[in-house]
């Protein structure tokens, strides 16, 4: 303990004290670490399918997403093949994207890595339109496990001509449906179907309305989920049916889903969201 007999001294001391804990307070805590403990920046990967007449949704998904990434602090990687995909690989990585790049021509070590992240929660997943196209409709094998992921189904048909529905959110409360109207219209969609509901094995968070299809068709499914989740899985993981155009990119309903869904497939923390 220090002992100081006049006033000045005293004060000398009493600012040495005070000089000593700003170096030791200064020494240990850096203006930067305050930001990270506060906020951890996200590290998306995109895989995304390009060429062909899905590269309007890709184009416009890529723009957004690099604004999105300077408000909510994500780092985003772009890959347009599957074929560097490892378990080492996507370690990095806390939300798996796949901006409509299909099921298939994946190596098998990348598939088997992607069913292992998937598996053991190590990342999220958000998948958009073709990445349903299971089955040999293009003339590739069914990846089986890929078709349970997505709820046991099979890709059955489309709606070539395309058509504006009318979408029904069924639960307001998950993390990706905040803030979101408890319906909404997609215009121009190609509305897939599939051989089956994914209802049974999925938790589905939104459907379309097929009597609202402008104009109308009737290639339909009766139950036609087009927002779901695979609660099965470790990964926190949702799949849009939407994502045919770019057109998307001006539904604030598609940008908010797509936003909560970005946020809660990276998140690790079943607190946050
Ligand atoms: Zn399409």
């Amino acid at each position: 303990m220090t002992v100081c007999f006049t006033q000045t001294e005293c004060l000398k001391t009493a600012i040495k004290v005070f000089l000593g804990l700003f170096i030791i307070i200064g020494s240990v805590i850096h203006p930067e670490q305050i930001h990270a403990q506060a906020k951890q920046q996200r590290k998306i990967l995109l895989l995304t399918e390009r060429g062909g007449q899905h590269e309007g949704f890709v184009i416009a998904a890529l723009r957004w997403l690099d604004s999105l990434a300077l408000v909510q602090d994500l780092k985003l990687t772009t890959i347009n093949r599957p074929d560097g995909i490892t378990t080492a690989f996507l370690a990095d990585y806390d939300v798996f994207v796949q901006l409509d790049f299909p099921p298939y021509t994946w190596p098998k070590e990348a598939e088997d890595a992607f069913e292992r992240y998937i598996e053991s929660g190590t990342g999220g997943w958000i998948g958009f339109h073709h990445a349903t196209l299971l089955g040999d409709f293009d003339g590739y094998p069914l990846w089986q496990w890929f078709a349970d992921f997505m709820g046991g189904i099979r890709f059955k048909n489309y709606i070539a001509s395309l058509a504006t529905g009318t979408v029904w959110v069924e639960d307001q409360t998950h993390p990706v449906m905040r803030g979101v109207p408890i319906r909404f219209d997609i215009p121009d969609e190609e509305w897939y179907t599939f051989d089956r509901s994914p209802r049974p094995n999925v938790k589905v968070l939104a459907a379309v309305d097929e009597a609202s299809y402008d104009p109308p068709s009737d290639n339909t499914m009766g139950d036609h989920p087009v927002v779901w989740t695979n609660e099965h899985m470790k990964a926190r993981n949702v799949y849009f049916l939407m994502g045919h155009h770019g057109g998307l990119f001006r539904s604030a309903a598609f940008m908010r889903m797509f936003e909560n869904a970005l946020l809660w497939t990276s998140s690790h923390d079943d607190n946050e969201n």
